[in-house]
C-alpha cells in the first residue's frame, strides 16, 4: 500500500509543479509572447524585420507599468508649515534581461550580458540628455527578498529631478578628500586595494572587483572601472563593455554557486547628471547581498555590524572565480 500511496502521488505532484510553471510563464508579462501586456517598448534589441512589441526580441525595455515617478507630474514645489514637497518626475523603465524566464545573469551566455550593458548605456544616455532630470540609477534586484516582484530577469531604471541623499553623503565624501588629498577617493581607493591585494576579488583589463574595507553587509562587493569617469554614461563601449560584463558576471555567479543563490540588490552610482564632478566622482557598481537582516541595533544607529570579515569574502569569492576562469571553456 505505501508503494502504490507514493506512485501514487508522483505523477500528480509531477503534473501539479509543471502546471504550475507553466502557469507562472503564462501570466508572466516580460515573456515573449505576452508584448502587449506592458505598455509600449521604448527599446529592444530584435531580429530584423520583427515588428515592435512582438516576438523576436531579446532586450526589450519598458515602462515601469507600477512607476512611482512620471515624467508629467508638474514638479512644483509645495510648502506646508515647515515641511515642503513636489512631485517626484522621471522614468521609471523595466529592462528585461533576456527572453528566458529562468534565467538569472549567472546562466546567461556572456553575449548575452553584454548586451544588457548595452542596454543599459543606451538608456542612461538617451534619459542623460533629458533637461528636466538631475539622476539616473540603474538598478538590480534579485529574489522576493530583495524586491524583486516578478520572478523574470530584469534591471529597472530610475530617471529623476533630484540628487538622492545617500548618494549626495558619498559624493560629499569623495569632495572632502579631493580638496584634501588632490585626487580622486575611488581612484586611490582601487590602488590601496590593488597594492593590499586581500580584499581583490577579480581584475580585468579595465575593471576592479573588491570587498570594500568598511563593507556594511557580508559579501558586500564593489565593481569599479580603472579607467577614471564619474558618468556611466562615458562607459566605453569597445574597451570597457566586455570587460564589464565579465566581471559582473563572474561575481554573479561566484555568489549563486558558492552561497547557493542568494537574493541581492545592485546599482551602479553615477556621477549627477547636472553636476561638475568629473574630477571629485568615480562611477561604480555597489552588490549588496541580502544574507543578514538589518535589525534594531542598525536602523537605530545607522552602523552596520558585519558578520564576515571582508578579506574573508574576498577570499572565498576570488578562489571561485579563479577555479571557474581556470577551467577549460
Ligand atoms: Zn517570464
Ligand atoms: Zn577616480
Ligand atoms: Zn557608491
Amino acid at each position: 500500500m505505501a508503494v502504490a500511496t507514493e506512485r501514487a502521488r508522483r505523477p500528480d505532484s509531477f503534473t501539479q509543479a509543471a502546471k504550475e510553471a507553466v502557469a507562472a510563464r503564462d501570466v508572466c508579462p516580460f515573456c515573449p509572447g505576452h508584448e502587449s501586456m506592458t505598455p509600449p517598448e521604448v527599446l529592444a534589441y530584435r531580429a530584423p524585420g520583427s515588428p515592435a512589441n512582438g516576438e523576436g526580441w531579446w532586450i526589450r525595455v519598458v515602462p515601469n507599468l507600477y512607476a512611482a515617478f512620471r515624467l508629467e507630474a508638474d514638479g512644483q514645489e509645495r510648502r506646508e508649515g515647515r515641511f515642503s514637497q513636489r512631485d517626484a518626475i522621471g522614468a521609471c523603465e523595466v529592462l528585461i534581461s533576456s527572453p528566458d524566464h529562468r534565467a538569472p545573469t549567472p546562466l546567461l551566455p556572456r553575449r548575452q550580458v553584454e548586451e544588457i550593458v548595452q542596454s543599459y548605456v543606451d538608456r542612461y544616455r538617451h534619459h542623460a540628455q533629458n533637461p528636466a532630470l538631475e539622476h539616473v540609477l540603474i538598478l538590480y534586484n534579485h529574489g522576493r527578498p530583495a524586491g524583486a516582484s516578478l520572478e523574470h530577469p530584469h534591471s529597472q531604471l530610475y530617471a529623476i529631478n533630484l540628487v538622492p541623499p545617500t548618494f549626495n553623503d558619498e559624493l560629499g565624501g569623495a569632495r572632502r578628500f579631493l580638496d584634501a588629498q588632490a585626487g580622486c577617493a575611488f581612484c586611490r581607493t582601487m590602488e590601496d586595494e590593488r597594492a593590499a591585494g586581500s580584499r581583490i576579488v577579480f581584475e580585468n583589463d579595465a575593471f576592479v572587483v573588491f570587498a570594500p574595507f568598511a563593507a556594511r553587509t557580508p559579501f558586500e562587493t564593489w565593481i569599479m572601472p580603472r579607467r577614471h569617469r564619474a558618468s556611466f554614461g562615458e562607459l566605453d563601449l569597445s574597451s570597457e563593455k566586455a570587460a564589464f560584463a565579465e566581471a559582473l558576471q563572474l561575481t554573479l555567479t561566484a555568489l549563486h554557486e558558492g552561497l547557493n543563490d542568494p537574493p541581492f540588490n545592485y546599482y551602479i552610482h553615477s556621477a549627477p547628471l547636472k553636476a561638475s564632478v568629473d574630477r571629485d566622482y568615480h562611477w561604480h557598481l555597489e552588490l549588496i547581498p541580502k544574507l543578514s537582516t538589518a535589525a534594531g541595533f542598525e536602523l537605530g544607529t545607522g552602523m552596520w555590524i558585519n558578520v564576515v570579515k571582508p578579506e574573508d569574502s574576498a577570499a572565498f569569492l576570488r578562489d571561485r572565480i579563479q577555479k571557474k576562469v581556470g577551467q577549460p571553456a
